[in-house]
């Protein structure tokens, strides 16, 4: 798959084994992103049991077992499903970005969570710019009031946007869906002019290519890179 240099690809692991993550990473993928917290959470003490086995297999075999030690430590995890507040001690820990900020109240926790764990979370607000109403997200609306009323929230720092278009054969409405997303993107980026408040993250296996044309900074690529998930 083709991208400009300045998008990134995220890797959509969800549903797929923990070894079709090595797989891709073996083969250079470096940014890889989850959606259930349980299944990050095991893939993540899969990463630690194979570190475990890898530095006794180093010490055995006289091999390099620091190396052994801080296999895959490189990997930067993103978080792109819906996330309660009963589960951010499962995500947070491990994250370096919350793509899937969707709620006022989702927001605060976050910030509370990286208050009282000394880590600034870096996220992504969450937009609802579909034709469905399943998906979640800030409206419009919503995202002009959040920002009005921005307040504190030292322990949070919004890099930029997140959304779906909807799901339809017809382009003109998935362009018209990313146009409003960056929309909103330039109204986010005006309230955090002190930071870097860019990215955009728009675009999956069916659309990236619309997504990028549109401005997307980061695509969240599935089943195009592990194939159908099962
Ligand atoms: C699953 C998922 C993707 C990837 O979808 P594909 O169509 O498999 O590329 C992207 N973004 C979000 C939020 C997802 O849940």
């Amino acid at each position: 798959m083709e991208l400009p240099a300045t998008v990134k690809l995220v890797a959509v692991s969800k549903f797929h084994p923990f070894e079709s993550i090595v797989q891709a990473y073996e083969a250079g993928q470096r940014v890889f992103a989850e959606s259930r917290p349980q299944e990050f959470l095991a893939k993540i003490k899969a990463l630690v049991a194979l570190r475990e086995e890898m530095v006794l297999r180093a010490k055995e075999e006289g091999g390099d077992a620091e190396a052994a030690r801080c296999y895959m430590s490189d990997i930067e995890w993103h978080f792109i499903g819906h996330l309660q507040t009963n589960k951010l001690k499962m995500v947070l820990p491990y994250v370096s970005l919350v793509q899937s900020v969707d709620s006022v109240r989702l927001l605060d926790a976050v910030d509370a969570w990286g208050r009282a764990n000394g880590k600034v979370m870096d996220i992504l607000l969450e937009c609802h710019v579909s034709a469905e109403d399943s998906k979640q997200g800030f409206s419009r609306m919503e995202l002009a009031g959040l920002l009005d009323g921005w307040h504190g929230r030292d322990f949070v720092r919004v890099r930029g946007v997140m959304g779906m278009a909807t799901f339809t054969d017809d382009e003109s409405v998935v362009r018209s869906d990313f146009a409003k997303l960056a929309d909103m993107a330039d109204i986010v980026r005006a309230a955090f002019p002190g930071h870097d408040c860019h990215e955009i993250s728009m675009g999956m296996s069916g659309d990236y290519r619309i997504a990028v044309e549109m401005g997307s900074t980061m695509v969240r690529i599935g089943s195009m890179i592990f194939g159908e998930r099962v």
